[in-house]
């Protein structure tokens, strides 16, 4: 469904990504962890166009995201993303959150995105909460509003750029439960996260950056059982 091959990015004289290369299968979880400032969220934005990249090649279901002919806005719209920063609109409704999109990209028609977004808003549990503005709800029940946004999409894949740290601390779990039921359905998924409770129940493998690189890419019960770097092994025993 994705694949990275050999992925190099500068911002001007900084290399921020170095040599990448990896797949995500159709229906697979990838978790990708690292040290803050090692190039995780460049790549993720890489992967649906939101960042330009200079050498190597990125496909999303066998569309080129380099390619300057790909209609980036499109494909956007078929790979979900969610942010550390909910990055809801203040001034909308949640309903109107969640048709907006719909409306202006896919050319749905307004009931039929309302109608999609009300049952999404329930699948996360918050269709009491359908009237109300951003502003009046929890971190944690903005960012399920923002994950049921982006499912109203009809997303092939989606992707995580920690999208639990910037929530207190209980409400970390409200937005990992609908991550891990997302990834029971099948969703193809690449998440950035230090969550490794999460990525223990769901991940099928994980991956760590250092420096712009892709230092391990390793299926879960390698990584956790034994991680191959020095570099992963310090960062695993720091956070676990
Ligand atoms: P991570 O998500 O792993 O914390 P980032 O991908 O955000 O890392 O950033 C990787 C590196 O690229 C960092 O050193 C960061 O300072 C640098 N960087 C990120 N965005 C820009 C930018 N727009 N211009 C210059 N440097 C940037
Ligand atoms: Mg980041």
């Amino acid at each position: 469904m994705i694949s990275i091959k050999n992925v190099s990015k500068w911002y001007g004289d900084f290399q921020v990504l170095t040599d990448c290369s990896t797949e995500v299968q159709k229906g697979e979880v990838v978790v990708v962890c690292g040290p803050s400032g090692s190039g995780k969220s460049t790549l993720i934005k890489c992967v649906n166009g939101l960042e330009s990249f200079q050498q190597g090649t990125i496909t999303v279901d066998g569309i080129s995201v380099g390619d300057p002919k790909t209609n980036l806005p499109k494909l956007r719209s078929r790979v979900g993303m969610v942010f550390q920063h909910f990055e809801l609109f203040p001034h909308l409704t949640i309903t109107e959150n969640l048709a907006l999109a719909q409306t202006k990209v896919l050319g749905r028609n307004k009931d039929a995105a309302i109608e999609k977004g009300l049952k999404l808003l329930d699948r996360v549990g918050l269709k009491a909460h359908a009237h109300k503005h951003p502003g009046q709800l929890s971190g944690g029940q903005q960012q399920r509003v923002a994950i049921a946004r982006a499912l109203a999409m009809d997303p092939i894949a989606m992707l995580f750029d920690e999208p639990t740290s910037a929530l207190d601390p209980e409400m970390i779990n409200e937005v990992l439960d609908v991550m891990v039921e997302l990834a029971k359905e099948g969703m193809t998924m690449m998440c950035v996260t230090h969550e490794m409770g999460f990525a223990r129940k769901v991940a099928n493998r994980v991956i760590f950056m250092d420096r712009g690189q892709i230092i391990e890419d390793a299926n879960k019960d390698e990584f956790f059982g034994s991680p191959r770097s020095e570099r992963a092994q310090a960062f695993l025993s720091k956070i676990l």
